[in-house]
């Protein structure tokens, strides 16, 4: 499933989904394991990093620089 929304980042339209359990897994290791990763979204335009929470894209941060080559990869 995915939603189309504005990413601050491409400064256009994309397709975002949630976080799958490895990025899920690199957010609590960042923001500590309490934080809440199950309403997270992310861009998925190839080489952006930025996710955010379900109707607070204020809340948002960059996954880590690891998950844009999982990205590539796994689109050829
Ligand atoms: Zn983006």
């Amino acid at each position: 499933m995915t939603r189309s929304r504005a990413c601050p980042t491409c400064g256009t339209m994309q397709e975002f989904r949630k976080l799958d359990d490895d990025e899920k897994a690199a957010v609590r290791a960042k923001r500590g394991e309490s934080h809440y990763v199950d309403d997270l979204w992310r861009c998925t335009a190839a080489g952006c990093l930025t996710y955010f929470r379900a109707g607070r894209l204020s809340d948002r941060d960059r996954l880590p620089e690891s998950f844009v080559k999982e990205e590539a990869a796994a689109g050829e």
